[in-house]
């Protein structure tokens, strides 16, 4: 099995959730020798350590949009978990209807099957130390349990969903001072919800944020109408709004959230604790990782806005779709700004937003692909993430065999690899 690292790679994926397990399997199918480096302890990311464990959207206006190794991980994990998929035709139903449950240990173990199967090579409990390029590719350094190591590769593959990748590649970057809010995701058990009095209960937490007891946000998204009756309704799940800025990126901007984001569910469990009829209450289940919808993402040779995204643009160099609304959350107001394409639009991703500007030998995946706020807060979702995870690593594989830059591998050969219908 490929757990001993090689001194030389065609391609190293960096980040093992949903983008780079994709990238990792489609870059050692097309036939490169492929590492694939993971900073935890299982593969998946935001899927399995922070809890969002729904993938979507793979369909849209009644036929499948995304297919590939992304939708086989998926399918893959329903039927051996004794699960059944919904009917997707079905027209009208809330955004989120259309993506599908997956529990989380089979997700991370049929990944670790699939990314060994595929050949690639793959280290857990490692991330990115260095990068420094060399005459054909990237001289790299591993930070390993046991200390630093050297290996090498003709393409590197950033799906940290943070580009740090590509910062110690020396890419230009977007930062911004406030991204989109984190969530840390928990389950409150030990109530019954018909025995609550919620009118009361939302006045008193009105209360408890008026006087600087509780933030609006330890129960919703929401700044401007604090509430806790729809905390205690779905029992958690994704219900709080941590604010992030670029410095997400880092290891000390991460600790804050981290250390922010459990303080959140302490205040407000303890908080609730203290309610009539909420003695019991308490938080069985914490997700190891605070959840980061938006941190930095990477200047790529072109970048998607919000107008290409909502038009449902077909990019000539298009290699894979993506569907979701403009989803963009925030810490005032009402939290969130959720915008709807209009009937029939599917919109497309170019391969130049997969492939770094001015940084030879750098592709892109998943939440950090060139892309304005809005449509990244669209393109973020897990199947998007996928799909673009797929296609960089046929683009890598297949200009480390050709000897060819990215943007210049005749797209004709990246959709045959890809091997499902785009635009
Ligand atoms: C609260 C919340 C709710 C969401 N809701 C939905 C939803 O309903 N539907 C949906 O489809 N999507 C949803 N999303 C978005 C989606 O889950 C993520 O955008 C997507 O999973 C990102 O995938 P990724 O592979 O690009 O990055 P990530 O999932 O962030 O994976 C990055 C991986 O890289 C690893 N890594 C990081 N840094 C390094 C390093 N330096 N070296 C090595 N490894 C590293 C990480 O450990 C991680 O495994 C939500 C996201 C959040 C946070």
């Amino acid at each position: 099995m490929g757990f001993a690292v090689k001194s030389k790679y065609d391609v190293i994926v960096f980040g093992g959730g949903v983008a780079g397990v994709c990238a990792a399997i489609q870059s050692a199918r097309t036939g490169a020798s492929t590492l694939l480096v993971e900073r935890e302890a299982r593969l998946g990311g935001t899927l399995t350590n922070v809890g969002i464990n729904f993938p979507g959207i793979f369909h849209a206006w009644g036929k499948q949009v995304i297919d590939g190794i992304g939708w086989g991980l998926v399918t893959r994990t329903v039927s051996e978990s004794g699960g059944t998929l919904q009917d997707f035709t079905t027209p009208g139903m809330r955004h989120s209807w259309y993506q599908v449950r997956v529990p989380i240990p089979v997700f991370a173990a049929i990944c670790d099957e699939e990314v060994l199967n595929s050949g690639a090579d793959l280290l857990l409990h490692t991330m990115t130390g260095d990068a420094k390029r060399s005459k054909d590719g990237w001289r790299v350094t591993l930070c390993c349990k046991e200390g630093m190591r050297k290996t090498s590769a003709k393409m590197l593959i950033d799906c940290t969903g943070d580009a740090n990748v590509a910062e110690v590649c020396g890419a230009k970057l977007r930062m911004y001072g406030e991204c989109q809010p984190g969530t840390l995701c928990f389950r409150l058990a030990g109530y019954d919800i018909t025995s609550l009095d919620l009118k009361a209960l939302d006045a008193e937490f009105a209360q408890a944020v008026d006087t600087d007891v509780l933030k609006a946000t330890d129960a919703g998204w929401g700044g401007n109408n604090p509430r806790v009756s729809g905390l205690l309704s779905n029992r958690g799940n994704n219900a709080n709004h941590i604010p992030v800025d670029s410095e997400v990126r880092t290891s000390e901007g991460r600790t804050r959230l981290e250390v922010e984001a459990r303080a959140s569910v302490r205040r407000i469990v303890n908080w609730l604790r203290d309610r009539p009829g909420l003695g019991g209450l308490h938080a069985e289940w914490v997700a190891q990782e605070t959840g980061v919808r938006e941190s930095t993402t990477v200047v790529g040779l072109v970048e998607i806005t919000a107008r290409d995204y909502a038009s449902g643009r077909k990019w000539r160099d298009a290699v894979c779709n993506s569907f979701y609304p403009i989803d963009f959350h925030e810490m005032s107001g009402r939290g969130l700004n959720c915008v709807q394409l209009e009937p029939g639009v599917v919109p497309t991703v170019p391969r130049r937003a997969l492939v770094a500007e001015g940084c030879e030998g750098l592709l892109m995946a998943g939440k950090v692909i060139s892309s304005d706020r809005l449509a990244h807060s669209a393109l973020r979702v897990q199947a998007t993430c996928m799909a673009t995870g797929q296609a960089a690593g046929a683009i890598a594989a297949l200009a480390a065999q050709r000897g060819e830059k990215p943007e210049d591998v005749p797209i004709a050969e990246v959709r045959k690899q890809i091997n499902y219908k785009v635009g």
